[in-house]
């Protein structure tokens, strides 16, 4: 975005990554370094390569995903390195690898991901509660616990927050990978000819957990590998939980044995949340951001952006970013703007003028009757329908919608919704006939 500057632009990634990660961590891989940005590249400069593997494993999706959020498109990140950052860096011994910043604990594990900020609504109850009653006992009743569900509905969210929960709790032999770095790994140590320290090393943990599983599906070496170490970790009452895109049925090109397995335990589907959830998560991710949403915004990202968690943080971070950056506060013109290719697909929404318009026609009244004072109710019901369709399907608020019709009170069109709402729940024909309408107002 213009606005943000080359220099504010990591400067402003930094701060996000420092509140979200213990600061020790913070220290150790983000304080020293430094970025350029421009033209949706960003260049890290890094003390040294070793640097790079890890603080790509640990921070790099975070990274560009804070990235993308603040250009609002996609970010190519690349690494630098320069050794004069060395003597700044905690991590300054060439030879020596980065330290697990989780060195309890193999794989890195998102402290920001627990059950306290997870948001529990329609859509996620059940993995929630499969998720809280494995972290309650782990290897004694789901097991293996299976989530799986669209990109962005808190599947990496929950297996951590389990992880998180068993760390707490001093469970800390737990094997954290996604189903490509565990495919990665093996096949280094194919080439390394390190396959038997490879095996050991899953078979040593209580709790072994593989976000993404379908990557290892049509990869023969790897399905055979994790098959013994999934026989080897069930055999004792080890914990596995797994996420993926799909059900066991729907993944193809894996081997009948590990599918079967996959459904041993409990199988979890996990959906988008309604509308109620979505304002909930915004508010959420809002406080925990520390800032104050705008009941409006907060109704118009949450109208708007259905099926994707990620995204609506993604929105809510970027609009944060931007009013911090420019000191402008987040309304709905600001919103709006920032937004503005994120609510695109949208655009075509209907206004309230098109409301007026159908509406008064569908009823055989002049439109200027609905901004007009009379209240016979030949007039005043086709009013309060168009008023009750124009909260329905747009996201001005009580206030402004009475301004449009004739400068009306809130309260007179709180009134008319909530009393086309009694009608629709008590009349089937009612009903039935309003979803004509809204039908119409739609095209
Ligand atoms: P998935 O793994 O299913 O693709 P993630 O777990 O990565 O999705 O979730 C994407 C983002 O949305 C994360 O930042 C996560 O914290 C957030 N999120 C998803 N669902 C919820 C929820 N119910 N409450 C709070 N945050 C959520
Ligand atoms: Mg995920």
């Amino acid at each position: 975005m213009s606005h943000i500057s080359n220099d504010s632009f990591w400067q402003h990634i930094s701060d996000q990554l420092q509140s979200e990660i213990p600061a020790a961590r913070f220290d150790a891989w983000i304080h020293s370094l430094s970025a350029h940005y421009s033209d949706h590249k960003l260049t890290i400069k890094v003390p040294s390569r070793f640097f790079v593997d890890g603080l790509k494993s640990n921070y790099g999706q975070r990274i560009t995903e804070i990235a993308c959020d603040l250009a609002g498109s996609p970010v190519t990140i690349s690494y630098e390195v320069d050794a004069s950052l060395a003597s700044h860096s905690v991590q300054s011994d060439k030879n020596e690898e980065p330290a697990s910043p989780a060195s309890l604990v193999d794989g890195f594990i998102d402290p920001r991901f627990t059950f306290a900020n997870f948001v529990v609504g329609s859509g996620n109850e059940f993995c929630h509660a499969a998720s809280h009653a494995v972290a309650d006992n782990p290897g004694e009743i789901y097991n293996p616990l299976y989530l799986y569900g669209g990109v962005g509905l808190g599947k990496t969210h929950l297996i951590n927050a389990v992880a998180n929960c068993l760390i707490d709790r001093g469970i800390t032999k737990i094997a954290y990978r996604t189903g490509e770095r565990f495919t990665n790994e093996l096949i280094q140590a194919i080439r390394n000819g390190t396959s038997e320290q490879f095996r050991n090393q899953y078979r040593q943990v209580d709790v072994l957990i593989i976000d993404d599983i379908q990557f290892i599906a049509g990869k023969e070496k790897t399905q055979e590998e994790f098959f013994h170490t999934f026989n080897a970790l069930y055999e004792v009452k080890k914990q596995i939980i797994l996420t993926s895109d799909r059900s066991p049925r729907e993944l193809t090109n894996l081997m009948e044995r590990l599918r079967s397995r996959f459904n041993w335990g409990l199988v979890a589907d996990i959906q988008a949340p309604d509308l109620e959830t979505r304002l909930a998560i915004l508010s959420s991710k809002a406080e925990l951001a520390g800032v104050t949403l705008d009941k409006d915004v907060g109704h118009l990202l949450a109208a708007r952006i259905t099926n994707n968690v990620r995204e609506l943080e993604g929105a809510l971070t970027r609009l944060t970013a931007h009013s911090t950056l420019t000191g402008r506060v987040i309304d709905l013109t600001f919103a709006r703007h920032v937004l503005r290719d994120l609510l695109h697909e949208e655009v075509r929404s209907v206004n309230i003028e098109d409301i007026q318009k159908k509406v008064a026609s569908y009823f055989n009244i002049n439109i200027r009757e609905m901004s007009s004072s009379k209240r016979s109710k030949n007039i005043a019901y086709p009013r309060q329908v168009a008023m009750y369709a124009t909260k329905e399907l747009t996201t001005m608020s009580l206030p402004e919608i009475g301004r449009n019709f004739g400068g009306r009170d809130h309260t007179t069109v709180l009134h008319a919704v909530r009393k086309i709402k009694k009608m629709r729940d008590e009349s089937d024909d009612f009903n039935e006939e309003m979803n004509r309408i809204i039908n119409l107002l739609k095209q």
